[in-house]
């Protein structure tokens, strides 16, 4: 027998009009080149119904997949509402790719319309020029029509004024209802190896992601509070927060493309935010911003932090300040906030501590479990196993690429951990081979392979070594084919032009011969339990790097 409840499908442009109207004057200011900019909730919505028109105007139907280029602003988060909302996805793109993948990822999900900032505009001519032609018709430049920069594009793709596109329009706009397993958003992520690949959210997990995210054991969003997200919207939709504040009715302090530690400070305190979330490389900035000029938080509280693992020194200095870690685990394919560290009551102090520094415990929605072979391990905090994942929000595979998970329906994240009683998770290693500097993926096959098609190498394998400031960097091991020889910096500079200048090798270790498995593979763990600490041994006075 069905129940006698209401019933509604899940959309996103809830969210927006559920801010609009109980939560209007709750405001969403950015930093922007030309200085800080506010608008309301209210003017948002109006704002997200005229895009909604401009994107019927540009030709975009239900379903079709429309780029992004941007940092986080107001017109981001109108982007997300205006184009979800009417039945079409928002393929958020990073544009700290280097071209040739912006330009495969556009391609994959063959956006015709792209948005973009200003300060992009060379990074689009250059990705432009690698895209089948006639993909792209439009790109709409986000700026008002006096700041259109002068770009030069191929004939035939339109140049367009975000500003001007809206003003055409009179908001006269009904957001439509469909189903609410319809896709919202497309992210591209390094997931294991190769290409980027696509993770295709839907209304409904994005829904039941945000509310989750609101429960007060996660991140626990209130209508008092300012929150500023400094993880990036093209990364993962900036761990559904703005979703997650317009539902709380949350004002959010965006700071745009401003991510350095000074910046980020005074937004923080001229803004007088309570919450703000990012990775530790972001919060390392601003910790050292912060001590340089001796000052303290007046009114920040808590700190979402992920994408890497917090180090245990900065938890301590940021709760020396006030300010309380919250440390949250994920992935693109999770969408990706799982687990969250609050604490439990009833344990003793180290262990609270213990907990509070692990990755923490899963939310309602999601489950998770260490798995070694087909066997799920114990949770007394010794055994490790590969985590997996399942829930309303955990993907079922990738766009256009057949489905990932195990055949019971698990999805293996390539994290290594192990749980403790209460369900914490410490993650103790990685079995993909990627290396994540700074919150962004490095390929190290690519590394690999570029490092291969030099004359005088023999072998390569590329891995993730610890960096005091990025988390991890990678370092390339080579071994060279017999008399051959090869400095470390003609090494280097064969990369130049090959990759983003980021993602080149902080340092390379030659050695003789590169151990293998019985059948024949690369042993990375054997390199990576061997090298990992190759960058902190090497930058200690007197210590010999390897
Ligand atoms: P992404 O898909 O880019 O969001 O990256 C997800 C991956 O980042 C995870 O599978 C982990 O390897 C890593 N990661 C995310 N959060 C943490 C964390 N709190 N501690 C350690 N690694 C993390």
């Amino acid at each position: 027998m069905l129940g006698l409840m209401q019933y509604e499908q899940l959309m996103i442009s809830d969210f927006i009009v559920h801010a609009a109207r109980h939560h209007a004057r709750a405001e969403i200011v950015s930093h922007l080149a030309e200085g800080i900019h506010r608008q309301t909730y209210r003017d948002t919505e109006l704002r997200a119904r005229k895009l909604a028109q401009a994107l019927t105007r540009l030709g975009v139907k239900p379903g079709d997949r429309v780029a992004t280029l941007a940092w986080n602003t107001h017109r981001h988060v109108e982007l997300y509402f205006a184009i979800s909302g009417s039945a079409a996805v928002v393929n958020t793109v990073n544009p700290r790719l280097a071209p040739g993948d912006i330009a495969y990822i556009i391609g994959h999900a063959e956006d015709h319309v792209l948005f973009a900032e200003v300060d992009f505009a060379p990074l689009v001519a250059d990705v432009v020029g690698r895209l089948p032609a006639g993909l792209l018709r439009t790109v709409v430049f986000l700026c008002a029509a006096h700041a259109l920069p002068q770009v030069d594009l191929p004939s035939g793709i339109d140049v367009v004024a975000y500003e001007a596109l809206l003003e055409a329009e009179d908001g006269d706009y009904g957001w439509p209802r469909f189903d609410e397993r319809s896709a919202s958003a497309l992210c591209y992520t390094s997931g294991t190896t190769g290409r980027p690949k696509g993770v295709l959210y839907t209304h409904r997990s994005t829904t039941l992601k945000a509310m989750a995210m609101n429960a007060a054991d996660a991140c626990g969003l209130r209508a008092v509070d300012r929150l500023m997200p400094a993880v990036p919207m093209f990364h993962v939709n900036a761990w559904s927060l703005p979703y997650a504040a317009t539902i709380a009715g949350t004002s959010l302090v965006m700071p745009g493309r401003f991510l350095d530690g000074e910046s980020l400070y005074r937004l923080i305190e001229d803004e007088r935010v309570t919450f703000a979330s990012g990775v530790p490389s972001v919060w390392l900035g601003v910790l050292a911003h912060v001590r340089k000029i001796g000052a303290r938080f007046s009114t920040l509280q808590r700190m979402a932090v992920g994408g890497s693992a917090c180090p245990e020194s900065m938890f301590d200095a940021y709760e020396a300040l006030g300010v309380n870690i919250i440390h949250a685990w994920g992935m693109t394919e999770s969408s990706p906030v799982a687990t969250l560290s609050n604490p439990v009551s009833g344990v003793d102090p180290a262990t609270a501590r213990r907990q509070r520094l692990s990755q923490g415990r899963v939310l309602f929605g999601v489950d998770l479990r260490a798995t070694r072979g087909s066997t799920e391990v114990p949770w007394d905090g010794e055994t490790s196993g590969d985590i997996e994942l399942r829930g309303h929000w955990v993907a079922t595979g990738y766009y256009k690429t057949p489905p990932g998970t195990t055949p019971d329906g698990w999805f293996p994240t390539g994290d290594v951990g192990v749980f403790d009683a209460n369900g914490f998770v410490l993650l103790t290693d990685r079995s993909k081979d990627l290396i994540k500097s700074g919150g962004e993926w490095i390929s190290s096959i690519d590394l690999e392979n570029i490092a291969m098609g030099h004359p005088a190498i023999a072998e390569a394998a590329a891995i993730a070594a610890k960096h005091p400031k990025w988390d991890e960097r990678p370092v390339l091991i080579v071994a060279l084919k017999p008399g051959a020889t090869v400095t470390r910096e003609e090494l280097l500079d064969f990369y130049a032009g090959k990759v983003a200048r980021w993602a080149v090798p902080d340092d390379v270790i030659f050695v003789d011969e590169l151990p293998h498995g019985a059948t024949g593979k690369l042993l990375k763990s054997e390199l990576r339990a061997r090298y990992a600490d190759h960058l902190v041994r090497a930058k200690t006075p007197g210590a010999s790097p390897d």
